[in-house]
């Protein structure tokens, strides 16, 4: 088979799976157990729910650096912005650390907590 023919059999095979938000449990598990190179048979004792979290990438989504606050804005004294939506400088959004990060960033600041020393 020639590259041609492969790619085009892989295409034709894709084309006509159903969307994965179409999908079952069981066929989003068995797709995950082939990645994996998971034995099949735990398939008949699993139950797979699926569930869609259709705003996992926000945070991703294009920004200006000005676009999200500070953990403190600059002329704030008592208030401050935690979690993911927050722009920490050189960090990098979605883990835990970012959120622990910015609110750390802010009991600092305003118990004039010196991280340094
Ligand atoms: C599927 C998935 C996998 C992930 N894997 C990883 C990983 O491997 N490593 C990693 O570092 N990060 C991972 N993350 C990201 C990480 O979970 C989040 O970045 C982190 O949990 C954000 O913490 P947070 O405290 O800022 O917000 P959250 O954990 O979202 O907490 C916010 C809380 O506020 C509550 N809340 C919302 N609105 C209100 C309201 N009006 N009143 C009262 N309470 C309210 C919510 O119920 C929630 O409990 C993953 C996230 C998902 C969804």
């Amino acid at each position: 088979m020639s590259c041609a023919s492969c790619a085009s059999s892989i295409e034709d095979a894709i084309r006509s799976v159903p969307g994965v938000s179409e999908c079952i449990g069981a066929e989003i598990l068995k797709e995950l157990c082939g990645h994996l190179r998971f034995d099949l048979d735990i398939m008949e004792s699993a139950n797979c729910i699926p569930c869609s979290l259709p705003y996992i990438t926000s945070m991703f989504m294009p920004r200006l650096r000005t676009d999200r606050p500070l953990p403190i804005p600059r002329s704030s004294k008592n208030l401050a912005f935690i979690s993911q939506f927050v722009e920490i400088p050189d960090d990098v959004v979605f883990t835990v650390e970012y959120s622990v990060r910015a609110a750390q960033m802010a009991v600092y600041e305003f118990l004039g907590i010196d991280r340094q020393g």
